[in-house]
Parts: structure tokens; C-alpha cells; sequence
């Protein structure tokens, strides 16, 4: 094979070669079964033991309490957005949302459409460069729960430490930082992620929800809404997305391989720190982010203070093999999204390029 480009993308995004080199294997034959791992029932032994190992993978790897079920579920971290309130935003109750940009945005919208939710803190005065303050915010028992949005893969920005709202249920977008670094699971009653930024393909939503919490959610929704209904059915009410959740098993295998989360956590401040000091090592850049503890270590933002040379950084790097590091069309720049399976070795290619880079052009 060609030496493939470093893979910057923010998401459907970079996976450890070995596991695809494994899931191309699988797609022909799984071992010990002969067929493939997409031509199997979802009620087969084989997968019912494949989606078992995948559940205790994320236990284990975010050591999730008894207190918790795991869920795999489909339509994305969009999907969330509505079955949240669809399960527990009741009339004469509201949603609180902590705004940190694009996804929290959408996320509150969708919840106004089926009751009362709003923003109580927002980072929109500095165009989402900074994450809002939160400590002075106090909730009533009215307030169903309270929504957070860990990373913002959008503006780069991060909970270093994710706000503690006591009694009031905690909510938490995780999409673009679950298996980055440990949780306390049992602070959340309820945390999702689309699986595409960092930790599988698309297709399949992981869902850890607090069983007690789940018991009172509505029942006068529809049955394929509830999350009661899934973890009935060990996510396999409807046929589950079987490949997504079986690359999701061998991303827990892998995590565990790299000696776990916490061990991952450590080399993800590694690989941001290189960027960043990259960012700061020149006045060709600026960073998006000026805050160090605001600053994610998923996807790091920046600028080229001449706007012109931005496209020509994308276009060179790419040259280079460095791909995807285009801003997002809300913000423009230039992101590196740098997920779990992002090597030490592809952020020092890419922190050596933007060093040239600089050199060359101021
Ligand atoms: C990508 C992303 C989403 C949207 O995910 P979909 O699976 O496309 O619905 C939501 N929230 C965050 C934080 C994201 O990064």
C-alpha cells in the first residue's frame, strides 16, 4: 500500500490501522465463523457475543458503574438531540443548555420544539473562543437536566474539568472526546456520543444512561423512542447497526492495548501541547482558543493572521500528506482534529510543517 496521509479529519475520522486491518479481515470471514461479520443475523451467537464484548469494552474502559446501562443507538448524536427531551423534558419542567457552540445550539433547538429549554450560559459574546462561566449558575427542581457539550469540535474549545451541577441532572454531549481521557461516569445521568470522531465508524451512537433516571423518563412516547425500550432488548429492539457496533469492540480492545484511558489522556496532552506550542512559536498563526485551560485537546483551531495563507497551508500540507485540516465553513482557518488514534508521530510531521511553513512565509 502507498503511505497513507495523516488523517486530520474532525469526523467520520481517523482509526487505528490495525483495527481496520482487522475489520477488512472480518468483512470477508470473522474468525471461527467463516462468514462475514455483514452477512450475520444480529440473533446469531456469534454477533449477541460481539456486542456483549463491546459493552464491557466502553465498561471497562470508562469504568462505568452498575448504576449505568450501555446502549448502542442509531441516528447520530442529532438524534439525542430530540430523544433527551423527548424522554425527560416534561410540561412544567425546563431544559437548561450551556451554549458552547454549533452542536449545543442545535441541540437546544430541537429541545424548544418539544418543550421549554434555553440557554443559561453561552459563549456566544466571544464567538465561542472561550467556554461560558457556569459557576454561579443555580437550578430549582423544575429543571429536568442540565445539558453539556464536553468538546467542541467546531471551536476547539474544551471542559478541562466538566461543571458539577449537585442534584441536577447532568447531561453531556460527548461525541468528540469520549475515550479521550477518564470520566466519573456517575456524575452523568446520561452521556452520548456518535461514534465517528473517536471511537468507531458511523452508524451507531453510544448511549450510558443512569438506569434509575431512565425508569422515570415518559412512557407516552413512541416504543422506538424510549430508552427503556432498547436496554429492554440489549439494543437489539430493531437490528442494531451490527458492523459500527463490532468496530466500536475492537476500538475498546485497542484502548486497552494503549493501557486505557488514562494512559491515551496523557498522550493526548502530549500531541495538543505540540500544536499548540507549534501555534504559538510564530506570528504566521494565531490560535482560536487564547485560554490555555479553554483550549480542547481534540480538535485544536487557528488562524494564519493573513487570511490568504490559509488556504495555501491546506493545499501544501496536503502536498505533504497531511490531510484534512481545513477550518470548519462556520469559522474558517484551520483545524487539526487529533483523535485517540492520531500517532505522536503524525503530530510531529504535521507541528515540523507548520514550523517550514512559518519560516517560509514571514
Ligand atoms: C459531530 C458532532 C455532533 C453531530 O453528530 P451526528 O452523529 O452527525 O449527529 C454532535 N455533537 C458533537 C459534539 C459533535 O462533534
Amino acid at each position: 500500500m502507498n503511505e497513507r496521509p495523516v488523517n486530520f479529519s474532525a469526523g467520520p475520522a481517523i482509526l487505528p490501522l490495525e483495527v481496520l486491518e482487522e475489520a477488512s479481515r472480518s468483512v470477508v470471514a470473522l474468525e471461527g465463523v467463516g462468514l462475514s461479520i455483514l452477512e450475520i443475523s444480529h440473533r446469531s451467537p456469534p454477533f449477541e457475543a460481539i456486542i456483549a464484548a463491546a459493552r464491557e469494552g466502553i465498561r471497562t474502559a470508562l469504568e462505568v458503574p452498575d448504576t449505568h446501562d450501555v446502549l448502542f443507538l442509531q441516528g447520530g448524536a442529532r438524534a439525542q438531540f430530540a430523544q433527551v427531551p423527548l424522554n425527560f423534558l416534561r410540561s412544567g419542567t425546563s431544559a437548561a443548555y450551556v451554549n458552547t457552540g454549533a452542536w449545543s445550539a442545535y441541540a437546544v433547538e430541537e429541545a424548544a420544539r418539544l418543550g421549554t429549554a434555553a440557554d443559561v450560559a453561552s459563549g456566544e459574546s466571544s464567538a465561542f473562543s472561550r467556554l461560558p462561566d457556569v459557576s454561579d449558575l443555580r437550578f430549582g427542581a423544575d429543571t429536568a437536566y442540565v445539558h453539556t457539550t464536553s468538546n467542541n469540535t467546531i471551536y476547539g474549545t474544551q471542559w478541562q474539568e466538566l461543571p458539577d451541577f449537585g442534584e441536577t441532572p447532568h447531561v453531556c454531549d460527548m461525541s468528540s472526546d469520549i475515550f479521550s481521557r477518564p470520566v466519573d461516569v456517575s456524575r452523568f445521568k446520561l452521556i452520548y456520543a456518535g461514534a465517528q470522531k473517536n471511537a468507531g465508524p458511523a452508524g451507531v451512537t453510544l448511549v450510558i444512561v443512569d438506569k434509575a433516571w431512565m425508569a422515570q423518563a415518559r412512557e407516552d412516547i413512541p416504543a422506538i423512542w424510549r430508552y427503556a425500550t432498547h436496554a429492554a432488548k440489549d439494543s437489539m429492539y430493531n437490528t442494531p447497526p451490527t458492523f459500527p457496533i463490532y468496530v466500536v469492540g475492537l476500538v475498546t480492545q485497542w484502548i486497552e492495548r494503549q493501557g486505557g484511558v488514562e494512559r491515551i489522556a496523557e498522550n493526548n496532552e502530549r500531541k495538543a501541547g505540540l500544536i499548540y506550542d507549534a501555534i504559538a512559536a510564530s506570528a504566521v498563526w494565531e490560535c482560536a482558543v487564547e485560554e490555555p485551560s479553554h483550549q480542547s485537546r481534540m480538535n485544536v483551531a487557528w488562524r494564519t493572521r493573513d487570511p490568504e495563507l490559509a488556504p495555501r497551508f491546506v493545499a501544501e500540507a496536503a502536498q505533504a500528506g497531511l490531510s484534512g485540516l481545513k477550518g470548519h465553513r462556520k469559522v474558517g482557518g484551520l483545524r487539526a482534529s487529533i483523535y485517540n488514534a492520531m500517532p505522536l508521530s503524525g503530530v510531529e510531521k504535521l507541528a515540523n510543517f507548520m514550523d517550514q511553513f512559518a519560516r517560509r512565509n514571514s
